[in-house]
């Protein structure tokens, strides 16, 4: 049974004060039983969002780490910092750091296997741009993002990792890819996974959604069958909205 999720990726956005009145507002509201929620909040906010959560469904995300263990790497986080606050999961490959931050796949590999060593479960991003899907290479550009960064990893390893698909068009845009346009990409990713893992294991791992996914089209999208819920960049920065996304399933 793939798991139903809604993740929301507040990006470089809320200090600690922002972070605690959306907590509270978050805490009020009543999450459903069968959707596991996770927030990934800057790394500032981690810890005090998982103190806060402690006996709360709501599960706690970091939006990048650092490869290797320790040492000296001004500025960055490593994934035993990241276990150490409580975080349980953390995004890699997210189109940003792919473009702003040079994270190419090789990288990203080697950033998933640290993460998968210190038991972190792992939200992978993929994601094609316009000039991609203009020339029809959409499929390509995913195939690729896969094998050479997640497709090495483990049988058993699968089991924390979760693919999101998030076209680099949709993204902050306010343009969603259609329904239809979801749903073939996400029936590709598992066709991949199937062809790579097996279709036994293809059918057990999450893929999500992400771009411009807000209260007014989360339903139809979540609706699709190859669909198992959302990333959520804007629309997670409000409780409402956020919440109302994490009950648009059918
Ligand atoms: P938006 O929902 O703001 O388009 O962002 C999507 C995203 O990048 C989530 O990781």
């Amino acid at each position: 049974m793939r798991k139903k999720i809604v993740a929301g990726n507040w990006k470089m956005n809320n200090d600690l004060a922002q972070t605690e009145l959306l907590l509270k507002d978050l805490k009020k509201q009543i999450i459903p039983e069968d959707v596991e929620v996770i927030i990934a909040p800057p790394f500032t906010n981690l810890h005090h969002s998982f103190v806060s959560l402690r006996d709360h469904p709501i599960g706690v995300a970091a939006q990048n780490m650092h490869q290797s263990n320790e040492g000296a790497f001004t500025g960055e986080i490593s994934a035993a910092m990241l276990k150490s606050v409580g975080v349980e999961s953390v995004i890699l490959g997210h189109s940003e750091r792919r473009a702003y931050f040079k994270e190419d796949d090789a990288l990203l590999a080697e950033k998933v296997n640290t993460a998968l060593e210190h038991e972190l479960d792992v939200i992978f991003c993929i994601g094609e741009e316009l000039e991609d899907r203009k020339k029809d290479g959409h499929f390509n550009v995913i195939k690729t993002q896969l094998e050479n960064g997640l497709f090495h990893i483990s049988e058993n390893n699968w089991k924390q990792v979760v693919i999101a698909y998030e076209p680099v068009w949709a993204i902050g845009t306010g343009e969603t890819a259609s329904p239809e346009q979801v749903q073939e990409m996400h029936e590709y990713i598992r066709r991949m996974i199937a062809e790579n893992c097996g279709s036994e294991l293809a059918e057990s791992v999450s893929v999500l959604y992400g771009g411009s996914v807000k209260p007014e089209n989360a339903g139809e999208i979540f609706s699709q069958k190859d669909v198992d819920g959302g990333l959520i960049g804007g629309a997670s920065l409000d409780a409402e909205s956020f919440m109302a996304i994490v009950n648009a399933f059918p």
